[in-house]
């Protein structure tokens, strides 16, 4: 079974922007681990009213309230009193709890008094149960409210995350029949977040047995991430593979796809860059295991270079010039040739801000791929400033080649299928 919980991060600095709130994403992922879907995350000050008509809220629709912070020893500390409004009952001073806090104070500051203040952290709800605080003095609670339970976590991100985990351990007598949920993930490039929406429809769409995300990379690739109950997401699994043939990359990533998709065929890659500067040898020689493919990556920058170590004809570069589908096929089949390579690819463009032309302008990016089997080029226009082109370049030539790849693999396995009848 999966379970239903919500967040409640409590604090002003949360709302005046000064902290980030890393424990509702700490917390969700946490959640998500025990098999508990997060249906709500809140944010709210430290107003005692609205943190209890908050957990009286969210408490009708959960298994489990997870509170943070808010637990402090200081008079704006108000989750304490919250959590007793919300469950109707009254604070009490709690005995093992003061000694508790006394204990961590000595062993912290041997000789020094224990603030009085202190002594608020151990008002605890009556009914409540206390949860060990072994990183601090504020003890957390476990309490029933209206029969859902509630955690109130402290604010602390060290101390939040080592009372959860303790309390994770206690979870399957809490909540009975909690499943970890099944994931699964489909990472895929060459299609935009809004096309792939346009393509997929209702597979996006959460129901009561899965949840979806999607998750746009900086480097240029989306994954798709279904979460739920395991016959559903595999029922969805299979259905977003069917639909997502065309872009489907085998891993996580461009480069950790295409070396392991030369890997498999034992090909090897060459690359020639220029306004990419190195950044798709660098992508690829960081995937492990690349030795075994990658020969060879060159950085012809200047036109010079171009035509001395890659024949690029003067004709090419003082004609359509540098950025052109002649200049980088022949930077493809010329590099091709010179490393002995099965594959190569060459990205030449504008990466700005100076340098662009009418006809060319900057963000125009060429790129050819080569082969035993000829030479396709394409011409991409991207956007954005000089490092932001170059690396998008760099993804757009990783994408090529993929493609390149992926086509090369489905027509020779055509032939050989055709020839095996
Ligand atoms: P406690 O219950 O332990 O007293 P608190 O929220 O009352 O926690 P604060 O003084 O508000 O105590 O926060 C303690 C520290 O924890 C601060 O450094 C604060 O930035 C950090 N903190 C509080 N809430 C969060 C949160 N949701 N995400 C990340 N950090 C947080
Ligand atoms: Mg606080």
């Amino acid at each position: 079974m999966i379970g239903r919980a919500a967040i409640v991060s409590i604090g002003n600095e949360l709302l005046f922007g000064k902290t980030v709130d890393t424990n509702a994403a700490f917390l969700a992922r946490w959640c998500s681990q025990q098999g508990l879907r997060v249906h709500t995350c809140r944010t709210v000050g430290d107003n005692e009213e609205v943190i209890a008509i908050t957990v009286r809220e969210l408490a009708r629709d959960a298994d489990l309230v997870l509170l943070t912070g808010g637990l402090g020893p200081t008079v704006d500390d108000r989750t304490r009193h919250a959590v007793a409004m919300a469950a109707g009952r009254s604070l009490e001073e709690s005995a093992s709890a003061w000694r508790a806090i006394q204990q961590y104070y000595r062993r912290r500051k041997p000789g020094e008094a224990v603030p009085e203040s202190n002594r608020r952290q151990a008002l605890i709800p009556k009914g409540a149960q206390i949860l060990r605080n072994d990183r601090g003095t504020a003890p957390g609670l476990l309490m029933q409210v209206d029969g859902t339970w509630v955690a109130s976590l402290p604010g602390v991100p060290v101390e939040m995350t080592a009372m959860v985990e303790r309390l994770g351990t206690r979870l399957p007598r809490l909540i009975t029949g909690l499943d970890a949920p099944a994931v699964a993930e489909l990472h895929c490039a060459g299609a935009g977040e809004s096309a792939l929406q346009d393509h997929l429809g209702g597979l996006l769409l959460d129901d009561d047995a899965v949840q979806v995300g999607i998750t746009v990379h900086e480097r240029g690739f989306i994954t798709i991430r279904a979460v739920g109950e395991a016959q559903a997401v595999e029922r969805r699994r299979r259905a977003l593979h069917k639909m997502l043939q065309d872009w489907l990359l085998p891993e996580p990533g461009l480069a950790e796809s295409l070396v392991v998709a030369l890997r498999e065929k034992q090909w090897t890659l060459a690359t020639v860059e220029s306004c990419s500067g190195g950044r798709v040898a660098a992508a690829l020689t960081a995937v492990p295991g690349a030795s075994e493919v990658f020969c060879q990556g060159s950085i012809a920058y200047a036109n010079a270079v171009k035509s001395r170590e890659f024949a690029v004809p003067e004709v090419v570069l003082n004609g359509p010039g540098a950025v052109s589908e002649e200049c980088v096929r022949a930077l493809a089949i010329n590099g091709r040739l010179r490393c002995g390579s099965d594959l190569c690819c060459a990205v030449s463009g504008v990466a700005g801000p100076g340098g662009g032309t009418r006809r060319t302008p900057v963000g125009t990016v060429w790129i050819a791929v080569a082969s035993a089997q000829g030479c396709e080029a394409r011409q991409v226009h991207l956007a954005g400033d000089r490092e932001h082109i170059q690396q998008r370049a760099a993804q757009q030539a990783m994408l090529c080649t993929w493609q390149y790849v992926k086509t090369l693999l489905s027509t020779r396995g055509r032939r050989s299928k055709k020839t095996q009848h």
